[in-house]
């Protein structure tokens, strides 16, 4: 289903003022996770002013270690959909097991699919009956046909608006956290009408190559941008070390604005 040659149209998510595809480079900006009120406020109205339409930010988070923050859970979802009511922004949150489909999506306007749940197969076909799109994350160890593949179970049960993003994959480098392919988005583009979403933070791990890869991601045609962004990234609760401010977010979206309009 999700193949080229079953729908040729290129697929396009419209969700409040985010739009992703189409010509549109929906960009989605917050936190890695929802830590307090001020913090999702202040970055909700920061990325905004920058021209995001999406506000991301985890409250059910999958750490490595169990030791480490797991989230705000339900608490973190109000937060985000108070955000959502201030700034309109469009609401982007992880769900990790369909037991939690019916709560996120109670809160959320997309619901995404972390890279370490990508072949949670009973997960995808829950969020496969939820109408509401679906933001499907690379595993970090999975090809490309088990990417489309995970995407079908989705589409399967009926959810026809699934996006993938493309987050960085393990390989022997250590220079960066993972190693992020932008020859993703036109090998993709060839494959399958479903929107191309590119994660320069977690591609990279370091929030100083997070603008470069923004802008080439823009370049190799992302239908979309997912960017953590943080007021305070030296003391954020997860994935510091990879968030922009939301002064430097800002200018890279500026820069991406070139790139889009370079020719
Ligand atoms: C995240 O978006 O914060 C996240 C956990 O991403 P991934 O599933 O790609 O590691
Ligand atoms: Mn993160």
């Amino acid at each position: 289903i999700a193949s080229v040659e079953t729908k040729p149209e290129s697929t396009v998510i419209k969700v409040r003022d985010l739009v992703i595809g189409g010509g549109t480079v929906g960009v989605i900006a917050g936190p890695c996770s929802v830590e307090s009120e001020e913090q999702v406020m202040e970055t909700a109205r920061q990325v905004k002013a920058a021209g995001a339409k999406g506000l991301r930010g985890g409250a059910f988070k999958p750490r490595t270690s169990p030791y480490s923050f797991q989230g705000m859970k339900e608490e973190g979802l109000k937060l985000l959909a108070a955000a959502r009511e201030e700034t309109g922004l469009a609401i982007v949150t992880e769900v990790m097991t369909p037991h939690h489909v019916e709560l996120v999506a109670a809160y959320t306007d997309v619901l995404q699919i972390g890279a370490r749940n990508m072949q949670n197969y009973h997960l995808l076909q829950a969020v496969g009956e939820v109408r509401k799109p679906i933001l499907l994350k690379r595993g970090a160890s999975a090809s490309m046909d088990e990417f489309l593949l995970a995407a079908e179970y989705i589409l399967d049960q009926g959810n026809q608006e699934v996006a993938l993003c493309e987050r960085g994959i393990r390989t022997f480098e250590t220079h960066t956290r993972f190693t992020l392919p932008l020859a993703s988005v036109p090998y993709l583009k060839a494959r399958t009408h479903l929107p191309i979403v590119i994660d320069p933070s977690h591609g990279t791990g370091v929030a100083s190559l997070v603008t470069p890869m923004c802008r080439a991601a823009v370049a190799a045609g992302a239908d979309g941008l997912i960017i953590e962004v943080h007021p305070d990234p030296k003391n954020a609760a997860s994935d510091g070390a990879q968030s922009l401010t939301p002064e430097v977010f800002a200018a890279a979206m500026e820069q991406c604005r070139k790139v889009a309009n370079a020719l």
